[in-house]
């Protein structure tokens, strides 16, 4: 089985359901799986293989969901990359991931069209056809090809994702279709999706969460999926409320600025059965803040990453009163997980250790590195680098990435709890604290700070407040003022910038 197989099943049980609902148009299944088997001939022609690699560049549109399961049909292998990504972003993955197909939309093209001058590869787009870019309509034309039979199975891969890069360069994830699968059986079992749900798919479709936990978990079942191009708090509430959707994912980000939106509270919101989150968590009080604004109890915060499909535990909405800003209590369905050492053995509750994931849903590897995928999968076991700990109910707690620890005269400081604090100050907008080169202490603690123009001396602020909450140790010695911080296409801080720029000052 593979997904686009699952489509294909879904459109002889329910010919006639909504598949596809754009802002323009309607797309039943029946439609949606015949749109599919056209693209695969189409790609088909083009030369496409069981095995070769298609990138998609594009929002969320129909034409990503044609491409996307076209190419799983034929067995060869989807690249779907962040849409916003800009041109020397996009030329490395193209040729890291050796793709043979570049796939983008019109109203991304000006960032691209010079692709098919440094690349090698069939570059097509939506609209009109351009000099060395096919058209991508040329790809749905009815013809007479015989019918394509897919031979690709659970073990067979089926794409690569490529990791936002908070890390250093993007690494590409690669999934069999039983990972996919895995995955998606977890979250339409867990969100109790089911033919009459509706989901809204707002935040980028190549990004693992959308993709496995919404986009294939809702076909699994034959759901409806609703495309909106953007995010935006008006369209989020303007669209739940017209469509009548049923499960929203998105960033914290996204519930945090919706729940300031001046009508939010009077939004028909009633249709809505699970607002799930991941990425980062929420804390207890925006919980309560976006609860009373959504009226709703139904928050559900997923934590996982994207080389484990992105299948890890999940915080269920009756936790969020107690333990909101946990991850949960459990593994989700299909997974397990446990905190370990550095010798890869079990901690005692309470102390502090990286979670390790296992299950289906975990990738098969890192594309072209055997090295960097003998290092995360161990014994069958995800090393995830997030550290954590359990509290005496079982709950648990991330801490920090293990990457961003800093090691200080010996003595570990996270500084998430440093960072927490300081966020607390009204003038402090944004902050993050890294750990610097230091002669004696081999790494000191460094804050770079995002402030409204209201403080005077940032590093004396900082320095007092943080006085009164953590021990001496932990307190930033260097301090930078900065009027952004960096972050990537997703709205993830890259922290490895920080530190580079640190060493080139
Ligand atoms: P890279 O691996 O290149 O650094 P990335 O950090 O953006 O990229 P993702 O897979 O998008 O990779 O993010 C996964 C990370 O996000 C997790 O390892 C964890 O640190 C964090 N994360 C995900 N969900 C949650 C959550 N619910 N609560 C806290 N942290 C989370």
């Amino acid at each position: 089985m593979n997904l686009s197989e699952l489509l294909a099943y879904q459109s002889r049980k329910y010919p006639h359901k909504q598949g596809i609902v754009t802002p323009h148009e309607t797309i039943t299944y029946r439609e949606w799986n015949h749109l599919v088997t056209r693209c695969a001939k189409g790609l088909q022609r083009l030369g496409v293989e069981q095995g070769d690699k298609v990138m998609i560049r594009m929002p969320n549109t129909k034409e990503f969901l044609f491409s996307y399961f076209a190419i799983h049909r034929l067995g060869a292998l989807a690249v779907p990359i962040n849409a916003k990504l800009i041109a020397n972003e996009i030329s490395y993955i193209y040729k890291h991931s050796d793709a043979k197909v570049f796939i983008t939309h019109d109203m991304l093209f000006q960032q691209v069209k010079a692709m098919d001058q440094g690349h090698e590869g069939i570059f097509i787009k939506t609209g009109e056809a351009s000099e060395g870019w096919l058209a991508f309509d040329q790809l749905l034309q009815e013809n007479s090809d015989p019918e394509i039979v897919s031979a690709s199975y659970d073990e067979d891969e089926a794409s690569i994702l490529y990791t936002s890069g908070t890390t250093g360069y993007p690494k590409g994830v690669v999934f069999t279709n039983k990972n996919i699968l895995t995955v998606a059986t977890m979250m339409a079992i867990e969100m109790k999706m089911g033919q009459s749900s509706r989901l809204l798919h707002m935040m980028p479709l190549s990004h693992s969460a959308p993709l496995h936990l919404f986009l294939a978990a809702g076909t699994y079942v034959g759901a409806t999926h609703v495309l909106a191009p953007t995010f935006t708090p008006d369209l989020l509430l303007e669209m739940v409320e017209k469509e009548r959707v049923t499960h929203f994912f998105g960033a914290p980000v996204a519930y945090q600025l919706t729940a300031k939106h001046p009508e939010v509270r009077s939004a028909d919101l009633s249709s809505m059965e699970y607002w799930v989150y991941g990425g980062a968590p929420l804390d207890r009080s925006d919980v309560e803040f976006v609860k009373q604004a959504f009226q709703t109890d139904q928050l559900c915060c997923v934590y996982g990453l994207t080389e484990a499909g992105p299948n890890g535990t999940l915080l269920l909405p009756e936790d969020h009163d107690d333990k909101a800003g946990s991850i949960g209590k459990r593994a989700a369905l299909n997974c397990e997980m446990s905190l370990v050492d550095e010798q890869g053995d079990p901690v005692p509750q309470g102390e502090v250790g990286e979670i390790v994931l296992r299950g289906d849903g975990n990738m098969k590897g890192y594309y072209k590195d055997e090295e960097k995928t003998n290092e995360s999968l161990r014994d069958g076991w995800l090393f995830t680098g997030d550290m954590a700990q359990l509290d005496e109910d079982g709950f648990i707690w991330v801490v920090d990435r293990k990457k961003d620890i800093i090691l200080s005269g010996g003595v570990n400081i996270y500084p998430k709890e440093i960072e927490e604090v300081l966020l607390s100050h009204p003038h402090v907008q944004d902050v993050s604290v890294v750990g610097v080169p230091h002669p004696d202490w081999g790494e000191t603690v460094k804050a770079f700070v995002v402030q409204d123009g209201q403080l005077d001396d940032v590093a004396e602020e900082c320095k007092q407040l943080l006085a009164d909450q953590l021990a001496t140790y932990k307190i930033p010695k260097l301090y930078e003022v900065l009027n952004e911080l960096p972050r990537n296409a997703t709205g993830k801080l890259l922290k490895n910038q920080l530190r580079e720029q640190n060493q080139r000052a």
